[in-house]
């Protein structure tokens, strides 16, 4: 593929990478260095025009929106919580699926008064709950939400599962289903327009690549 503008894609390490690679080989593009080995954080791949930029899950789609990075994926739950200012949204690439859920001790309380949820996600389980009516009190959390119940923290957890089995390591139990995650391609604004037959491109061969 010959591509008419150079394009900066931004990756996470670990799982969105892993499962992204595929789609974009499909695409003819290959990084030149192993990420989980090198130290770069701006690899070059086989493609002249193509590179990529390894950052942080959650900062996938503020470099694209500053235009840092013209395309990149991002996992639903990273969107939400972002809001999507400034990007366009235009590929479900179906990978690094799981659900984002409420969960907490077996027969808990759900419509109890001024619950506290812990987690990550805090606009996601702000809008949840008010979207029932309910008054919350969100408490911020980095990681291993599990935690929190356990010691007294939280009443609940709002987090992703995938097999449950972490909840269940810890005597938690999925509660409510809130939303079904995967990975989406998102798309700086501006270069959207700018590189449009480039993006364009891109994105055709990657759509082929998910429906295969
Ligand atoms: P960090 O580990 O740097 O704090 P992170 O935990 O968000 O960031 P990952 O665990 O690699 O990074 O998750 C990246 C994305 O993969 C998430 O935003 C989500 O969309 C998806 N994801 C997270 N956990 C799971 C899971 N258990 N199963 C499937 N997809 C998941
Ligand atoms: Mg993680």
């Amino acid at each position: 593929m010959k591509f008419d503008a150079p394009i900066t894609i931004a990756l996470s390490k670990g799982r969105i990478f892993k499962q992204t690679l595929p789609l974009l080989a499909h695409a003819g593009i290959e990084p030149v260095d192993d990420p989980e080995t090198s130290r770069k954080l701006i690899l070059d791949t086989n493609h002249p025009d193509v590179k990529f930029v390894l950052i942080r899950a959650t900062d996938v789609p503020t470099y694209v929106q500053w235009g840092a990075a013209d395309i990149g994926v991002a996992g639903k739950d990273v969107l939400m919580e972002h809001g999507g200012e400034g990007l366009y949204e235009p590929l479900d690439l179906q990978i690094a699926r799981c659900r984002m859920m409420v969960a907490g001790f077996e027969g808990a309380d759900l419509s109890a008064n001024r619950l506290r949820i812990a987690t990550k996600y805090v606009n996601s389980a702000r809008n949840y709950f008010a979207a029932k009516g309910q008054q919350v009190e969100v408490i911020k959390l980095y990681g291993s939400m599990e935690l929190a119940p356990l010691v007294g923290l939280s009443d609940l957890i709002v987090d992703l599962v995938e097999s449950g089995n972490t909840l269940k390591a810890n005597g938690l139990v999925p509660l409510e289903h809130m939303a079904d995650i995967s990975s989406r391609l998102i798309v700086n604004k501006a270069a959207w327009k700018m590189k449009h037959s480039t993006v364009t491109q891109l994105l055709d061969s990657l759509r082929e690549a998910v429906q295969q």
